[in-house]
């Protein structure tokens, strides 16, 4: 079994060719994870100067390599409960926010002609219990009569059992049409190579340790593990920020929490098996606290991901996950217990209180992170939108303009995530 990601082990390493270390240049974006990389497209695409800084050594190093493959519409919040706290406009323009994100990556997937396996099969989002099914339903008809999603359908028990899903585990589901998927290697590589297409320069193992202000607070010079680079606009693309110095970033990394997510996947299962277990190939999530999401690859592996255990990713925690998965995954589908995991790797996921993302700018930088475990597709949009934002067009952010106060008590290594897990373990099994 390998500790990598499939997405990562089954395409060649990205090369940039990123040549000679500029001097200046007119926007320096550090991260090329999909936020990133999809910035500089579209910022290079305007003919703006743009070099990507990766602390890493290959594209897509962190989240953006390491996810679950799913490119989904919808909130991962219960639409009708948002509505109910945040009001029925501002909950369907976050909806709609969604939407918006998964066209975008199917727009740039066709625009730079990316041989990424996008597809349009939907997702299924499974009750495990009948009172989740209730929530459903309920849910459901919250989203037709707020006139936010008339694409959705309702499966009961059955439906789920014989149209969908090869497992007697599920109390029915709920399918977002609008959801997609895609090798997120490919995808990756595409992208990167995009942004060179248009100008752009990617250097890996770049990372920003600290921003220099000049003196009317304006960040002027990025000091890097490579050399200093002069930049006229500065994008955070790094998520919370973990490399580099806390000094620079403990301000990002105070507002979300490190969580860990692992995955497994199967040796190729053959055409007819893998199909027989999910007929329409969607994306698949479980409704709970501590729940599963899973998909089919186009080489026909069953991908399955989950909150293993709550800690953070490393090479002896990712080991460790595998066989807790697998437990989970012959608790879905028991006809896979002859099957070998070929691929188990973990990721971190960066989570805001609100499990929504942050945008915007502070002391002249601007960032776009925070999109706590559903962010395929919001990434690339937000990174689009950010450009234009650098540019100075008046473009609405869905994720600006909201507060963003740090988490209480959490200023370095997240101690209290064996309670948060516990406490979601105890609230799974009651509810
Ligand atoms: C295990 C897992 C499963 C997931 N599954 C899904 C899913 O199925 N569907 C979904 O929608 N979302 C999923 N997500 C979330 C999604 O992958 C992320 O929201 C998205 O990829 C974030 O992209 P990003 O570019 O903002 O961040 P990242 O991909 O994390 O990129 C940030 C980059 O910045 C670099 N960096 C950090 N600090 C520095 C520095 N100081 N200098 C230079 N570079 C730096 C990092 O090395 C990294 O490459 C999952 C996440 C994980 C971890």
């Amino acid at each position: 079994m390998k500790l990598q990601s499939y997405w990562t082990d089954t395409v060649p390493r990205y090369a940039p060719q990123a040549g000679e270390w500029p001097t200046a240049v007119d926007v320096a974006v550090v991260g090329a994870g999909f936020t990133g990389l999809s910035a500089a497209l579209a910022l290079a695409a305007r003919g703006a100067q743009v070099a990507v800084l990766e602390a890493g050594d290959r594209v897509a190093f962190e989240a953006s390599g390491r996810n679950g493959g799913h490119v989904n519409n919808g909130l991962a919040h219960d639409y009708g409960e948002l509505a109910d706290k945040v009001g029925v406009e501002q909950a369907r323009a976050w909806y709609g926010a969604y939407d918006a994100a998964v066209d975008t990556v199917e727009r740039i997937v066709r625009e730079e002609a990316i041989d990424c396996g996008f597809a349009r099969n939907g997702k299924l989002k499974l009750a495990t219990k009948p009172a989740h099914y209730d929530a459903l339903a309920r849910s459901a008809e919250r989203l037709r009569s707020d006139g936010v999603d008339a694409d959705i359908e309702l499966l009961d028990r059955g439906r789920v059992r014989e149209e969908e899903i090869a497992s007697e585990r599920f109390a029915g589901g709920l399918v977002y049409k609008r959801s997609a998927q895609m090798h997120m290697g490919r995808f990756a590589n595409g992208l990167a190579a995009a942004v060179e297409r248009h100008g752009g320069k990617i250097f890996l193992q770049s990372t920003v340790e600290r921003i220099e202000r000049s003196g009317s607070g304006k960040p002027s010079t990025l000091h890097t593990t490579r050399g200093p680079l002069r930049a006229s606009q500065v994008l955070l693309a790094n998520g919370a920020g973990r490399h580099g110095s806390y000094r620079e970033f403990g301000w990002l990394r105070r507002r979300m929490v490190p969580v860990g997510s692992f995955i497994l996947a199967t040796a190729p299962l053959g055409r007819e098996r893998a199909q027989s277990l999910i007929a329409r190939r969607r994306t698949c999530t479980t409704v709970a606290n501590i729940h599963h999401y899973f998909r089919l690859t186009d080489d026909d592996r069953l991908i399955l991901g989950g909150r293993a255990h709550f800690g953070v990713s490393s090479p002896t925690s990712d080991a460790r996950s595998a066989p807790i998965l697998r437990e989970g995954m012959l608790g879905i589908f028991p006809q896979l217990a002859d099957v070998e995991i070929d691929y188990c790797w973990g990721g971190v996921v960066d989570m805001t209180r609100d499990r929504l993302p942050q945008a915007g700018e502070r002391n002249g930088v601007w960032y776009s992170t925070g999109y706590s475990g559903h962010g395929t597709q919001m990434s690339v949009h937000m990174g689009q939108i950010m450009a234009r934002l650098i540019a100075g067009e008046a473009v609405p952010n869905p994720w600006g303009g909201r507060p963003w106060p740090a988490i209480p008590g959490h200023f370095g290594p997240p101690w209290f995530l064996p309670l948060v897990g516990a406490y979601y373990r105890a609230k799974d099994r009651f509810s």
